[in-house]
């Protein structure tokens, strides 16, 4: 499928304008970076099979009625999406203290939350994504109050699917960050989930090792990064042991 001018290049996509209007090809690079990109690296085949487990979350929550970008896969790095307003905001879910919340709050990584509890970062690289406040969303309008109860709402249906996924694979779902984007139809617009749902951007623990299959392997130094995401891969079938990842580039 024919793509088209490049739109953005990000740390670990590129979007491209797609054959149709309001549609994007979005392709998956290799590069992994960590700490506001100070850590950086280049991991054969994370790009394919993040394409792939995004495309199996994506999908299964389109099947459940929560709305995605997410249009079809086309090949080992790309998919087709629709076009939307990115939210300036990560919303970032929490079943397990880890990260940054039992640095800032002292609680030690693994225990588990009284509840799922939803956290917003403002999306800007410069400043390191801050974490904010619904007042600060509200006063600097990246949000109304509406958009917000909307967001909650799609952020703890993505926290019920993809746990109950994980669990159904032996694993646990610590955290994780989805963006949100508008789209507008006639007078009216919709918020879907954007971006990618990968181990890029959840935590995974092994429910009976606690062995990380996630991004923090890279961040931490803790092995093969592609080995980890292949085994979310091969426990979900989305990718059976040794039939991957060994893609062959699509440009
Ligand atoms: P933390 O705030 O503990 O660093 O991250 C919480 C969760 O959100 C983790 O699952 C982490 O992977 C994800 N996350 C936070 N910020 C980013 C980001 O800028 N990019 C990606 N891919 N994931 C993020």
């Amino acid at each position: 499928m024919a793509r088209g001018k490049k739109i953005y290049e990000g740390k670990a996509k590129i979007l491209f304008e797609g054959p149709e209007p309001g549609t994007i090809v979005q392709y998956f690079k290799d590069d992994a970076t960590a700490f506001n990109a100070e850590k950086k690296d280049v991991i054969d085949g994370k790009g394919a099979l993040n394409n792939r487990l995004s495309e199996y979350f994506m999908t299964g929550l389109n099947q459940i009625g929560v709305p995605t970008h997410f249009l079809k896969r086309l090949n080992m790095r790309e998919q087709l999406v629709r076009s939307c307003e990115i939210i300036p905001l990560e919303v970032i879910v929490r079943n397990f203290a880890a990260g940054t919340m039992s640095k800032r709050l002292g609680i030690e990584e693994g225990t588990q939350l009284p509840r799922p509890i939803v956290e917003y970062c403002y999306k800007d690289d410069s400043l390191g994504d801050p974490l904010v406040s619904e007042e600060h969303i509200a006063a600097f309008g990246w949000a109304s109050q509406q958009d917000m109860d909307d967001i909650l709402g799609l952020a703890l249906r993505v926290n019920d699917f993809m746990s109950g996924v994980m669990f159904g694979a032996g694993i646990k779902l610590i955290d994780f960050k989805i963006e949100i984007g508008r789209i507008y139809e006639g007078d009216f617009q919709r918020l879907v989930v954007a971006d990618e749902i990968s181990p890029d951007s959840c935590r995974l623990w092994d429910i009976e090792t606690g062995q990380k299959l996630d991004k923090d392997v890279f961040r931490r130094d803790l092995g093969n990064l592609t080995d980890a995401y292949a085994e979310v891969a091969r426990r979900l079938g989305v990718m059976p042991k040794g039939t991957g990842p060994k893609p062959t580039l699509v440009n």
